[in-house]
């Protein structure tokens, strides 16, 4: 079939990239992925991450909304894929949680979705969705495993979105990517989000979670550790 993803050696693909090894039927292909030996789909890993520091947020939600400016053009609080949630009953540092993707390297979103909508890109192995394929099932929201979907709906476009860390922001003149800058990296006022090509610990979450003070934070009065 001329679209099917060619095969190649395990050790041609360990050459090429690390990536996410999943056992998948035949009919249950992924654009972005290739066939290994013994009928093994692998998914490619993500070339970036996001970290949150989120003793160092101080939940102002910009990020929030230079996310929905970069990839919708709209000031809209709901639109931003990547959520900052704040409980005024937990005293810190849990008062505050970053809801950020994690460009799973097993990703549940990716598997889940019946139409191929979300999917791997080929060249930087970014969690995305394709919106003309989206059928608006919302088995990705379900399938994330964090306890807020960071595969979000869209509820303007009627489609599921998810942060592609800056790969397609029209709204956005900067180039993208993890080869690129994300805006919510750039906006935030403390320096609370980072990007990282290393392949966080993803074991749980906490390879996500790191302390990104530093002497000046220090200066302003705030503990560094
Ligand atoms: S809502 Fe769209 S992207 Fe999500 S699983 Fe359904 S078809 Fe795929
Ligand atoms: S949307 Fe959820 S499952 Fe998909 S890559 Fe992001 S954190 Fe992982």
């Amino acid at each position: 079939m001329a679209n099917e993803p060619k095969k190649s050696s395990r050790r041609d693909f360990i050459k090429i990239s690390s990536a996410s090894v999943i056992g998948l039927s035949l009919g249950a292909l992924i654009p972005g992925g290739k066939w290994l030996e013994n009928e093994v789909y692998a998914i490619p890993a993500s070339q970036g991450y996001l970290l949150v520091d989120t003793k160092k947020c101080q939940g102002c939600s910009t990020c929030t909304i230079v996310c929905s400016l970069a990839h919708e053009g709209k000031q809209n609080l709901s639109l931003g894929r990547i959520q900052v949630q704040q409980n005024p009953f937990k005293a810190f540092p849990d008062d505050i949680k970053i809801d950020q993707c994690r460009q799973c390297a097993y990703p549940a979103c990716v598997t889940a979705c019946p139409t191929k909508a979300l999917h791997a890109d080929k060249k930087t192995g970014v969690r995305l969705v394709s919106p003309d394929k989206c059928i608006g099932c919302q088995r990705c929201m379900e399938a994330c495993p964090y306890e807020t979907s960071n595969a979000a709906w869209n509820h303007e476009d009627k489609n599921g979105h998810k942060c592609d860390l800056c790969l397609e922001t029209p709204f956005w003149k900067e180039q993208g990517g993890p080869n690129g800058k994300q805006a919510c990296v750039q906006v935030c006022p403390v320096n609370a989000i980072a990007f990282t090509k290393e392949i966080p610990v993803q074991a749980g979450d906490g390879g996500y979670k790191v302390n990104l003070r530093d002497e000046s934070w220090k200066q302003l009065g705030y503990p560094i550790s």
